[in-house]
């Protein structure tokens, strides 16, 4: 079975590495070569670390490398896939764009899986001619360490479509999971209103960011509490998903904090611009409470 993975970023190069270490042979598509060549080290890089730890072999290393090509053409990396997981940059106009070109240039047969957070699979599947092969396969960061696969059966997925996508997923190592094209799925349906809600709180003055985070982390036994995850997963992403919830529910319990709207505008997104509620010193593991905050 022939992959093809569009987008190399964070979450493209873990779902080409962990396909690549099963085994399959990967066609790696993104319109950047520099981030075509960024996706190869940092799986390299990866693939090493499971050799020092000695849960693959340095054999296995390089088969997996050996078996991811790059391509900057999308058409000369879809030809040939059976599966194509959609990973770039999560935009609706972007998406719907890539599968009307995966509609046209990959075998009529093919299954186009997108690991979108949390558009719509079924409005992806309305730009195709094939809305029975349209799937979500949202995969977790990051993708090598992390066992859950969200499988989202769009309005017109077919079960036959669902169960080969659930069997692929457990092949990986994964534990699949199947869910419906409703808006956030389970997983962010769930966890964004908990760190909005957390978010409220800290408006609110209830408490201060790590005392809100050691509530969850010891109470409830969370590896993060929801502030630092916000900030790991970014809080323009956490905003965003909470616009299409909002959205998508017309519930005024989704609607985003006016604490996060501000961090977003303000340019504090979290881990990736140095500051959300807590800042981050590039080297440092130490988790330091944002001074606004303090
Ligand atoms: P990213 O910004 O790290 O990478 C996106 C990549 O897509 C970039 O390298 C970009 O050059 C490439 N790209 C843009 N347009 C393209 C095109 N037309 N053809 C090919 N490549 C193109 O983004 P990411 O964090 O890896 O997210 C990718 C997808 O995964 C999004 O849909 C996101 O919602 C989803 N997702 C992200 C996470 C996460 O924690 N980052 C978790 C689960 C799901």
């Amino acid at each position: 079975m022939n992959i093809a993975v569009i987008g190399s970023g964070t979450m493209g190069n873990g779902i080409a590495h962990v396909f690549a270490q099963h085994g399959y042979a990967v066609a790696l598509v993104d319109i950047s070569e520099d981030a075509l060549k960024k996706a190869l080290v940092s799986i390299e890089k990866n693939l090493s670390r499971q050799v020092e730890k000695g849960s693959i072999s340095e054999d296995s290393k390089k088969q997996a490398l050996a078996n991811i090509a790059t391509h900057t053409a999308l058409k000369d990396g879809v030809k040939s896939a059976d599966l194509v997981v959609e990973a770039a940059t999560e935009n609706i106009d972007l998406k719907l764009k890539i599968f009307q070109e995966l509609d046209e240039a990959a075998n009529p047969n093919a299954i186009l899986a997108t690991n979108t957070s949390s558009i719509s699979i079924t409005r992806i599947a309305s730009v195709t001619r094939r809305p029975a092969n349209i799937i979500g396969m949202h995969f977790m960061n990051p993708v090598p360490l992390m066992k859950l696969v969200e499988v989202i059966r769009g309005y017109s997925t077919s079960d036959e479509v669902t169960n080969m996508v659930m069997e692929l997923a457990a092949k990986l190592g994964k534990a699949p999971v199947e869910v419906n094209d409703y808006p956030g799925f389970i997983a962010n349906r769930i966890l964004m209103p908990m760190i909005n809600e957390a978010i409220y709180a800290l408006y609110e003055g209830v408490a201060g960011v790590s005392e809100i985070d050691t509530v969850m982390k010891l109470g409830m036994a969370h590896p993060m509490g929801p502030l630092q995850l916000a900030d790991f997963i970014g809080l323009d992403v956490c905003l965003s998903i909470l616009h299409v919830l909002h959205d998508g529910f017309g519930n005024p319990k989704y609607a985003p904090c006016p604490l996060l709207v501000n961090m977003v505008q303000a340019g504090h997104k979290g881990v990736k611009s140095g500051s959300g509620f807590y800042q981050y010193q590039p080297g440092s593991k130490e988790l330091v409470v944002a001074d606004r905050f303090k």
